[in-house]
């Protein structure tokens, strides 16, 4: 009886994983209506959940459809997950640099929304990029070069869509056990062995405070052991953009720099890379130490490996392969405007949410699903806390579409910067 489930949860019960499988599984199959799920979401939301039931509830939402079966695949299988911000285009580096390391890589993601871009809408920019594969597909280009980079399949964990969309409807999003279950529940189906996390913390994380995204990171992970994968996560900076580039095309173009040997990458977010490669190659058991780790991923990045492995991705993907040489095949906006720092000093902040804002401004993200995007248009954004900065010299370059975006743009970027007189130190990307 789905309204005594409810009592028991709304009494402050432990429910069974059979009783959590009657709602979700009920909900799926069209037997529950909405608002029996709606009020046991909230009872989850106000009581919270144990660990048993929230290593239950994920395991149900994963087993709810598809799932990719990676047993077969000659190499480790790693999955990658990252919590989201302003200017995260990680995955477009790690997955390629870690299928050229020897780890087998089907990594789905998802479309921007709100604050935060998506790396299917920054893939989309490269000419051709089919984003959308068929299950069989994805696992024979993985078996074949050794990664796909392509959205999250809808055959994949339906439950979790099911249920989101109601918990987005009914304000049950921000609870810790239901966003761990939601994230891992996708990453069971995947298949892969091994789970990277990267819980971001900050002003441009879904997280701002640490102490959340350490609960969130420790749910994350006993969720993964407690499903048989080894799990690792690793909590960083999201109190600024990440790297130069917010915006699609642009953030493409940035990927590409990071991979070349001779590019021209942001050191924060070149550490990162470094870092979660690192990670990762430990994880998977190709390299004992996180020291050894990050001279494998060096070198994978230096002798143009990582690049090439990104350029087969490319041209598996339907891509055109050349925009690994060129970067002019990507889309370009047709203004390009400097804005230059108001005084001399040292750069004390810069708001990821603000430069967000003006992208959104831009067209270069969504306010709704609907929304169509500019792959061309963006910021980039040429200061990190703790630079020095002169009077006039460039702290943001904007690519816009239209005069009236620009000026859109330029009035809320201007709220975007801190400078202060006094030096300010930087901040690291790892914490
Ligand atoms: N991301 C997810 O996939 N699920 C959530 O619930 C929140 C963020």
């Amino acid at each position: 009886m789905i309204p005594l489930i409810i009592a028991k949860k709304r009494d402050g019960g432990e429910l069974s994983r059979a009783e959590i499988e009657q709602i979700v599984m009920g909900y799926v199959r069209g037997e529950v209506p909405d608002y029996q799920v709606a009020a046991w979401l909230m009872a989850c939301y106000l009581n919270g959940l144990s660990d048993a039931e929230t290593l239950s509830l994920t395991e149900i939402m994963a087993a709810s459809g598809e799932q990719l079966d990676l047993s077969d695949i000659d190499a480790p299988t790693l999955d990658k997950h990252s919590t989201g911000g302003v200017g995260d285009k990680t995955s477009l580096v790690l997955i390629p640099l870690l299928a050229a390391g020897g780890i087998a890589l089907a990594k789905m993601s998802g479309r921007g929304l709100g604050f935060t871009g998506g790396t299917v809408d920054k893939l989309e920019s490269i000419p051709g990029y089919r984003t959308e594969l068929p299950v069989q597909e994805i696992i024979a280009q993985v078996k074949q070069i050794g990664c796909c980079l392509v959205g999250q399949s809808a055959s994949l964990a339906p439950a979790d869509k099911l249920l989101y969309a109601l918990r987005d409807a009914t304000a049950t999003v921000e609870n810790i056990p239901l966003i761990a279950a939601s994230i891992m529940s996708k990453k069971l189906a995947g298949g892969a062995q091994h789970i990277l996390l990267d819980v971001k913390v900050g002003a441009g994380a879904f997280m701002p405070t640490r102490e959340r995204a350490v609960t969130l990171a420790q749910t994350l992970i006993r969720i993964g052991e407690g499903a048989g994968r080894r799990t690792y996560a690793v909590l960083t900076d999201m109190s600024q953009p990440l790297g130069y580039a917010v915006g699609n095309a642009l953030e493409v173009r940035e990927a590409i720099e990071t991979l070349r040997p001779d590019g021209c990458a942001h050191p924060r977010f070149r550490e990162l890379i470094l870092h979660l490669a690192a990670r990762a190659l430990v994880l998977c058991g190709l390299e004992p130490y996180w020291e050894s780790g990050m001279a494998r991923a060096e070198r994978l990045l230096q002798s143009g490996d990582a690049l090439r492995k990104f350029q087969q991705m490319v041209e598996a993907q339907g891509g055109d392969p050349r925009v690994a040489e060129n970067l002019d095949i990507l889309p370009q906006a047709p203004l390009v405007v400097d804005m230059p720092a108001p005084q001399a000093g040292y750069v004390a902040q810069v708001q990821p949410r603000q430069v967000a804002l003006a992208c959104l401004q831009l067209g270069a993200g969504r306010q709704k699903k609907e929304d169509v995007i500019d792959p061309a248009v963006g910021v980039e954004v040429l200061k990190s806390v703790g630079d020095a900065v002169q009077a006039g010299e460039p702290v943001f370059r904007i690519h816009a579409r239209t005069e009236a975006q620009l000026l859109q743009a330029q009035a809320t970027l201007q709220e975007a910067v801190c400078i202060t007189p006094e030096s300010v130190a930087a901040v690291s990307v790892l914490l």
